[in-house]
């Protein structure tokens, strides 16, 4: 799946929730998270963010491995 990364922290765009096919992005209070069991990988939201926030998770840089986790940890609590 995608990751939404420290960028889009307090701006919230949701340019990317135009593009995904399966609404899969969605809002957590200061930033959005992408849900890893419903992204299909289709790459759309990547280039529309205007804070190239979104990166695939294998290209995550390593300061931004956090947000893959705390992407997961917001799915399971919700
Ligand atoms: Fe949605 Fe595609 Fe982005 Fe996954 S990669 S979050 S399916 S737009």
């Amino acid at each position: 799946p995608y990751v939404v990364t420290e960028a889009c922290i307090g701006v919230l765009d949701k340019a990317c929730t135009k593009v995904c096919p399966v609404d899969c992005l969605y809002e957590g209070g200061r930033m959005m998270y992408i849900n890893a069991d419903e992204c299909v990988d289709c790459g759309a939201c990547e280039p529309v963010c205007p804070m190239e926030a979104i990166y695939y998770e294998d290209d995550l840089p390593d300061d931004m491995q956090v947000y893959r986790e705390a992407g997961i940890a917001f799915f399971e609590k919700i």
